[in-house]
């Protein structure tokens, strides 16, 4: 089930007040066309019925897949010990639990995880993208906007990384990234008792970490 609740908003462009429904969870298997307005934006945006303008509001938001076993915080906080408790019988039950910074992070979760992939692999892959647009391209790194999964058909994964006027499009083989993190499980394991957040800022500080060992 999903829970939501309604509160007084304060129009940031007109000033004036409207009501706007927040949602706290959303169950994407027992209601869909909230998981389609989630993967779309639509759950977040909101217009104002005095001035008319569009806006976006990241509210906190637990959703849980429970067909494909994952559970996502979005939140620009870290998840707190009562949400962290309520969930420790799901990670016994072997669910993925993340915690989204962002809207673009949490849609591409929901997308990773619906094809039954590993986000770790697909932090590698654009990694292993980013790098090859640069060396192998003679890309400039500080042109790249970003790096995203875009979806994985028959093992191999679609990567695109974009700057301001063009992107390129690499096709990364999942199974010898799958083959590099089950041999370092140590070194990519993510715990997930507390809502890890796995992106690139995460995969670099394994990095790093490795190197100041080194
Ligand atoms: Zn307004």
């Amino acid at each position: 089930m999903s829970t939501a609740h309604e509160i007084t908003y304060r129009c940031p462009y007109c000033g004036r007040d409207f009501t706007i429904t927040v949602y706290d969870s959303v169950n994407a298997v027992t209601d869909p066309d909230l998981r389609e307005r989630c993967i779309s934006g639509d759950l977040f945006r909101h217009s104002c019925p005095h001035c008319k303008t569009d806006f976006m509001i990241q509210n906190p938001l637990v959703y849980s897949d429970p067909s494909r076993k994952f559970l996502l915080w979005l939140s620009n906080e870290e998840a707190s010990e009562d949400l962290c408790r309520m969930a420790q019988p799901l990670v016994k039950q072997g669910y993925t639990l993340r915690r989204c910074g962002t809207l673009q992070e949490f849609t591409e979760k929901i997308q990773i995880f619906e094809d039954g992939i590993s986000d770790i692999v697909v932090e590698l892959a654009k990694y292993d993208s980013f790098i090859e647009f640069i060396d192998t391209r003679n890309g400039n790194p500080e042109e790249v906007t970003s790096v995203e999964y875009q979806k994985c058909e028959d093992g191999v994964m679609k990567i695109n990384v974009r700057t301001d006027d063009k992107g390129l499009s690499f096709l990364i083989p999942t199974a010898m990234l799958e083959e590099e993190v089950r041999v370092q499980s140590d070194r990519y394991e993510a715990d997930n008792s507390h809502f890890p957040r796995i992106n690139s800022d995460w995969l670099i500080s394994l990095f790093t970490e490795t190197a100041g060992e080194a």
